[in-house]
């Protein structure tokens, strides 16, 4: 038996379940048939009105393409088929009387611009034009169906391009001093036709083919071939749609929108695709029109339902006058149509189970669907729609749950360029901290002040950033580093506070002397200039890019989906927030805790950073003791305020981390001053007064100098930072933990619930762990004595030196907790810098496909991720009760979330404005993983 090539719509998808022996599934039907055929299959079975049609399937243009000829049996079961729909449209293909006319589509497993797309009105020639005019009264209708025809299929057919032809029909339109296409005379449209053919015939040598089933059998082959058109491939290629799929072709009968007042053709949605509301019918259509009208814009096209209408005229300052005799919706024009319309909306949104785009055609006041699939849909509309669907009990909540990408959370949060603005990119970076921002540009700290201070929106721009930075950086609308990768000191600070950030654009070259940056383009940027920065994708635009802005309180739909999230998930959702405000914020959206709580960050308050730089630079251990003492009250009063924010939730709080050096000034700096300083010494010798402030700074400075020279490291990641920080610097810990434990025991006499957890960072041997473990408890003891109250606590470490990961057995049992620093594990797994990788080679390595993805970014289960299994596993044995949560900036992405869920983790940790994020993702991996 010959295989089955061709399938008709009213009942292949039985046809096709025959074959399998089983009912075939949503995404067989669309390999087989591609998404119009499966398409055209579901609306039928669906019960909505479909002009009858078949579909010839992939395989058989696999086929075509390997022998260059029609697969055998196919043109056979084609003409069957044909029979087929003639008799269930009551016409007949190339007949004299009642001609049945088709259109020929392509449709591929993916919807795919670049092949062909549909040729109107196939099987029209002299003889069939006649029977047309005849049979509809209207022999102006028959032409212009004619000349169309004969223009598509020219072009997609031929690759006689269409705009020869429109030559000649704007040529008649001015002879005839018309403007419109209706407007055009029946003579000049027979003229119009005889111009056609005569100019196919010269261009092709032949008569334009005037038997239909020649017509048919050029449109197959033409479908075919233009799966290999040059577009199409170019379209794969860049898409990653495997070349080997083929396209379907979908052959159906002809409705006509264009038969006079009472026809009609338009797109529908049946949710409105950009805020998602389910008020009426949207969309557009034309009366007397064929669909290429409403694509083509030539004519002002009418809203779908009256409300809509409105809406829409208010909009263009449009009277309600104007409105209704020029605009009238179609609600107004054909009330029962549209009715039979809202109902076959309603029918195929519960099969389809989403909202549908839709294509339809009125043939004199006769309702037709042509085509429906999911639409496209903006973030907003997305959540609105899952969330409503699940209401109406469409689908279930764990299906609303899975429809949205994490990602669309981060931007409901965040304010957005308007998609519709003109643009000048300039650069490209990496997108550390998502978010818009528009701004001067300022390339230091201080004028971003400045300018902040007197109500300038500042983009601040440097090589990298340092904690001298900060300052600026909060009081900024969004960072530009050129240096530095996604968990850089900048990256880090801008997503903990809400800022976009570019990082790591290394196109652009950063003058920090002249005040200027240099794009790839040549475009310079001087201090001043406004530029846009876009934090989700990591491109730079000179000039201001309009914002559009959002607000988490007033997003009731994602806050619905959300805490559906929150019944489903099995991870718990902390915060990584370092003050109190951040804290606030987090909590507020969700946060069950802080998984850490990066203390050194309370320092660069400038009033608390001279005293951090005397306890470094201290002499004495009365010196250092001073400063310690001077540091206490700053850190203090911030853990009162986050375990007030933090009622009843536990705050893991973590001993300072970064290398010393970075509260000092930089050494460049101070060699830089101390050589102006013995200029200004010689330049004023005989100034015996000023000599003595000069040489009294530079006495000062030289000091430093020597200080921040004796402290300079080679590699200062792996250098005196972490806990050895903590060891080395005596006091350090004492006073960190000192701080920590008044701030709780305070809290509690003031009725706070108060959960104070205490981590140890960067431990790589057990002994470091004991050694400051000893000293905390010792303190923690003494202040709870003094406050005489008691707190519960709990002490752990991160894990973030890879040494730590393999002796979690040995580590386990000195610690309550573990907490896994992936951007330190990751940096040092890889051997990769974390402050350099991604600026010098790692995006290159990803481009080229060296990496699958950016480590720093999402957590690379192979390696970095086989560590943390193995100590998951090993420290739960050692110690069961280990509680075991991540706080790398991993914790907020959800694929990673997706593998912590897997491993087993407690929680996951992230920066306040990702915690929305995190929720739905630990939804999803809790379904997922469940499902699997
Ligand atoms: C980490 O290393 O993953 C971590 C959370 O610590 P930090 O980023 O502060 O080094
Ligand atoms: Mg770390």
């Amino acid at each position: 038996m010959t295989k089955k090539w061709v399938f008709l719509a009213r009942n292949g998808k039985q046809e096709y379940a025959k074959i399998l022996g089983r009912e075939p599934t949503l995404d067989e039907m669309k390999a087989l048939f591609g998404g119009k055929g499966a398409g055209l299959m579901a609306m039928t079975e669906a019960g909505a009105p479909v002009p009858p049609s078949f579909t010839i399937t992939t395989e058989a243009c696999v086929e075509y393409m390997r022998t260059r000829e029609f697969p055998e049996g196919m043109w056979e079961q084609a003409l069957e088929a044909l029979r087929d729909i003639e008799k269930q449209a009551g016409k007949k293909f190339g007949d004299a009387e009642n001609p049945l006319l088709v259109s020929v589509r392509s449709g591929a497993r993916q919807s795919m611009p670049g092949m062909m797309d549909t040729v109107l009105n196939l099987g029209l020639n002299d003889v069939t034009r006649a029977a047309l005019a005849k049979l509809t009264q209207n022999e102006w209708f028959s032409y212009d169906a004619y000349r169309r025809f004969i223009t598509m299929f020219s072009d997609i057919v031929m690759g006689y391009s269409r705009s020869y032809f429109e030559e000649k029909l704007d040529e008649l339109k001015k002879r005839e001093g018309v403007e419109t296409d209706p407007e055009v005379s029946v003579e000049g449209l027979k003229w119009l036709v005889n111009e056609y053919k005569a100019m196919y015939k010269a261009r092709f040598g032949e008569d334009f083919p005037s038997d239909p089933y020649k017509q048919l059998d050029l449109a197959i082959r033409a479908v075919f071939d233009s799966w290999n058109g040059e577009r199409a491939i170019a379209y794969r290629e860049h898409e990653g749609i495997p070349h080997h799929w083929g396209t379907a072709v979908n052959i159906c009968t002809m409705v006509f929108g264009n038969m006079g007042n009472d026809s009609a053709t338009g797109v529908a949605f049946s949710r409105d695709p950009s805020t998602g509301a389910h008020e009426y019918l949207y969309g557009e259509f034309l009366v007397n029109a064929q669909g290429e009208d409403v694509v083509a814009g030539i004519r002002t096209p009418q809203q779908i339902s009256l409300k809509g209408s409105r809406e829409w005229a208010k909009r263009q300052g449009i009277s309600e006058e104007e409105r209704r005799e020029k605009y009238p919706s179609l609600e107004e024009l054909m009330p029962e149509v549209y009715k039979e319309f809202l109902g076959i909306v309603d029918m195929l949104e519960r099969y389809y189970r989403d909202m549908q785009d839709m294509e339809f055609t009125i043939e004199r006041g006769k309702l037709w669907m042509l085509q429906t699939r999911n639409g496209k849909r903006t973030a907003a509309a997305a959540v609105k729609i899952a969330v409503d669907m699940a209401k109406e009990g469409i689908i279930t909540k764990e299906e609303a749950i899975m429809r949205i990408e994490p990602e669309y959370v981060d931007q409901l949060l965040r304010p957005t360029f308007d998609p519709n603005a003109e643009k000048h990119l300039i650069a490209q970076g990496l997108n550390a901290s998502p978010g818009a921002a528009v701004g001067k540009a300022a390339f230091t700290a201080e004028r971003a002040k400045e300018w902040a201070a007197q109500g300038e929106d500042v983009i601040l721009v440097r090589p990298e950033t340092n904690p001298d930075d900060v300052p600026g950086m909060l009081v900024s609308k969004g960072v530009l580093t050129q240096k530095g990768g996604a968990t850089s000191h900048a990256a880090v600070v801008a997503r903990g506070n809400n800022l976009p950030c570019v990082a790591g654009c290394g196109e652009i070259s950063v003058d920090t002397n002249r005040r200027m940056f240099t794009a790839p383009d040549g475009t310079v940027i001087k201090e001043g200039d406004i530029i846009s920065i876009d934090g989700f994708t990591g491109e730079v635009y000179a000039g201001a890019v309009p914002l559009v802005a959002s607000r988490y309180e007033q997003q009731v739909e994602l806050i619905t989906l959300l805490s559906w999230a929150d019944e489903i998930r099995t991870l718990g959702v902390r915060t990584n927030a370092d003050y109190p405000e951040d804290a606030r914020r987090a909590v507020a959206f969700g946060a069950e805790g802080i998984g850490l709580c990066r203390t050194e960050h309370m320092f660069f308050d400038p009033r608390a950073r001279d005293a951090v730089v005397r306890m470094i630079i201290a002499e004495t251990d009365e010196e250092r003791q001073k400063a310690l003492d001077d540091m206490l009250p700053f850190q203090e009063q911030d853990f009162e305020g986050i375990f007030e924010a933090m009622d009843g939730k536990p705050v893991i709080m973590r001993l300072i981390d970064p290398p010393m050096h970075e509260f000092l000034p930089s050494r460049e700096e101070l060699v830089d001053d101390v050589y102006h300083l013995k200029l200004e010494i010689l330049k004023n010798a005989n100034s015996f007064e000023k000599l003595d402030e000069l040489r009294a700074e530079l006495d000062e400075k030289e000091r430093m100098l020597r200080i921040v020279e004796g402290m300079w490291e080679v590699n200062p990641m792996m250098g005196l930072r972490g806990c050895r920080a903590g060891i080395m610097y005596k006091g350090l810990t004492e006073m960190q933990t000192r701080a920590y434990f008044q701030a709780a025991c305070r809290c509690a006499k003031r009725g706070i619930d108060v959960h104070p957890e205490v981590m140890i960072p960067l431990v790589g041997v057990v002994n470091e762990l004991k050694l400051e473990r000893e000293k905390l408890e010792a303190v923690a003891k003494q202040v709870m004595e003094e406050e005489g109250i008691e707190v519960p606590y709990m002490f752990g470490t991160m894990i973030e030196v890879p040494r730590a990961a393999l002796t979690a057995s040995e580590i386990a049992q000195h610690a309550q907790f573990f907490s896994f620093g992936t951007n330190d594990l990751t940096q040092m797994t890889y051997g990769y810098s974390r402050d350099d990788a991604e600026g010098k080679f790692l995006l290159q390595y990803v481009e080229r496909g060296i990496l699958p993805e950016n480590p720093f970014q999402v957590l690379d289960q192979e390696g970095v991720g086989r560590l943390v299994k193995m100590c998951v596993e090993e420290g739960r044995a050692a110690n069961p009760d280990l509680e075991i949560g991540i706080c790398g900036e991993h914790g907020g992405e959800p694929k990673s979330i997706d593998f912590c869920h897997r491993v087993g983790l407690d929680y996951v940790s992230c920066s306040p404005f990702r915690v929305p994020i995190a929720r739905l993702a630990a939804a999803q991996a809790a379904i997922r993983n469940r499902a699997k």
